[in-house]
């Protein structure tokens, strides 16, 4: 009877919402208080309880959000688990005070080796996301090699599951904008430069 409560109980585990390091109204004016409060609110939200209620009983009980992303087969777990490591690294990397306007260090020294310089990198990842057809994502990731990429995902996709490394991740679901700027999500995208906290950035190298 005890050893099995004792593996219930080591097998049980509850995904959570990341903790916002900033006021749902901090990122004013690139992103409002009431898009904050539906993205994270109510659409995180959402994904965070679909999983919790999705994984329990099957193969996936017990393991990381990571682990469930890099393989989990296509449909609702894959979706769910997706969306909620793309929201947690996405939430988390923006500061309504960025203390450097641009990267430094390695993570500059990277982007200009593979884009030429910083200017190339942001025309390139704003295209990249102002061309993704339908909802997705839009990611700088480091690949095996160490080199950066920029790549678009359908849905809820992550590099994970080619296994690259998701170091900035851009929403471009109509959620994360339509109701600060409706269709326009260009101009979306050329506001969130200005709130990318550049440190967090480095740190996923
Ligand atoms: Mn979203």
């Amino acid at each position: 009877m005890n050893i099995l409560i004792t593996s219930l109980i080591s097998f049980a585990m509850t995904y959570t919402m990341p903790k916002l390091p900033y006021a749902n109204n901090a990122l004013e004016p690139v992103i409002s208080q009431n898009t904050i409060d539906y993205h994270y609110g109510k659409h995180l939200q959402t994904y965070v309880n679909n999983l919790n209620a999705l994984v329990p009983g099957t193969a996936f009980e017990g393991k990381n959000i990571e682990e469930i992303v890099a393989t989990a087969p296509a449909g609702a777990i894959f979706n769910n688990a997706g969306q909620v490591l793309n929201h947690t690294l996405y939430f988390l990397q923006f500061t309504p005070a960025p203390t450097q306007k641009v990267p430094t260090g390695k993570l500059a020294e990277a982007i200009n080796q593979n884009f030429g310089n910083f200017e190339n990198f942001k025309d390139e990842m704003t295209n990249a996301g102002t061309t993704l057809f339908g909802s997705g994502w839009v990611w700088l990731a480091m690949n095996q090699d160490g080199k950066l990429v920029i790549i678009q995902e359908a849905n809820g996709g992550n590099p994970i599951t080619q296994g690259m490394k998701p170091l900035l991740g851009f929403d471009v679901w109509e959620h994360a904008y339509y109701l600060d700027y409706q269709n326009k999500r260009t101009d979306h995208i050329n506001q969130l430069w200005n709130i990318i906290d550049w440190e967090v950035v480095a740190n996923r190298m």
